[in-house]
């Protein structure tokens, strides 16, 4: 008799496990990211990999989408179909003050930061027969300015301007996807590409093995200005020997990956997120070569325009990091 109320008792309690009411507290967050092959789909998966090993705790299943990038994750934040997204911080920027890509749709008021992950640069690559020894020499090429809704497209947009050059001074735009820039570098379909990306990728290592592609410095008057006049940008320096066939440094400029959400994702979902982070810190730093520099420090603060998102301030305060 005993035995059978103690194995009712554990279907029971096996029924409320399962029940729907169980199940309807589950909540799942999707957080947006870029091409597989680039650095933010491999962060967005760090994220959502400590996320959900602490399940039991917080309730909440993470898990990533492919996007077009910056620009799109914004806009999709904004709808309310992604509740997280990695951008770069002039996207970000822009983004808050309604500038740029945002300017039709006017500034994103909910626009949340969360934290900033790594540097990322603009990395200029061309065919090593193209002869482009420096930006200018595009014109009459075949360029790849990236697809529309990528951060790298808005700033190679702005480096367009900078540059007093347009679009139709190359004998071909194409804007492909960054899963596809490579192969179609290394199939002569383009002679150079551009994307704003973590170092050391592993997008950019493929054309450099196997078509021996060659990284182009970005400097000269037109960049300078671009640091000295927008906030976000900033002088980099790519070390020699990153890339195979690339023995010596690479200048060009930069900007900070960030990691948003917006003001209508609950606070106990953004503290769960960040504590995921960092309460297992040293295993995210590992999980790619580009956040092993990481300083929590540096990550609540730099490159972040949009106000921080409360959740994350009660994480920050209560390390005494704020
Ligand atoms: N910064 C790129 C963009 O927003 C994405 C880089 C990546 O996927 O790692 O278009």
């Amino acid at each position: 008799m005993k035995k059978l109320t103690l194995i009712a008792a554990a279907l029971a309690l096996a029924a409320t496990m399962t029940s729907p009411v169980a199940v309807a507290q589950q909540k799942f967050v999707t957080i947006g990211t870029g091409g597989v092959t680039g650095v933010y789909y491999v962060a967005g998966g760090a994220i959502c990999r400590l996320m959900n090993k602490e399940r039991a705790k917080h309730g909440i299943r993470c898990s990533v989408e492919s996007t077009a990038g910056s620009v799109y994750n914004i806009n999709t934040i904004k709808g309310g179909e992604l509740d997280f997204g990695v951008t770069q911080s002039d996207v970000q920027f822009n983004a808050v003050k309604g500038l740029a890509q945002f300017k039709d749709g006017g500034a994103h008021s909910d626009l949340r930061a969360v934290f900033s992950i790594y540097p990322e640069v603009l990395m200029f690559l061309v065919r090593k027969e193209s002869g482009i020894k420096k930006f200018e020499d595009l014109k009459g090429k075949r360029f790849n300015v990236s697809t529309p809704g990528s951060g790298t497209r808005a700033t190679i947009d702005m480096l367009l301007t900078g540059m007093n050059m347009k679009t139709s001074d190359f004998s071909l735009t194409s804007e492909l996807k960054p899963d596809e820039h490579g192969a179609a570098l290394c199939d002569n379909k383009i002679d150079a590409f551009g994307y704003v990306i973590g170092n050391p990728a592993a997008n950019i290592q493929d054309p450099t093995t196997t078509c021996g592609a060659k990284l182009v410095s970005l400097v000269g008057p037109a960049v300078d200005k671009l640091v000295n006049d927008y906030p976000y940008f900033a002088h980099a320096t790519i070390p020699g020997g990153t890339y195979p066939g690339n023995p010596d440094a690479t200048k060009t400029f930069g900007v900070m990956a960030s990691f948003v959400t917006s003001a209508k994702v609950p606070d106990n979902v953004v503290y769960a997120m960040v504590s995921a982070v960092f309460d297992n810190f040293e295993e995210f730093k590992k999980l790619h070569p580009a956040f092993a520099n990481a300083d929590p420090k540096d990550m609540i603060k730099n490159g972040m325009s949009a106000p921080l998102h409360p959740g994350a301030v009660k994480y920050y305060k209560e390390k005494g990091w704020m």
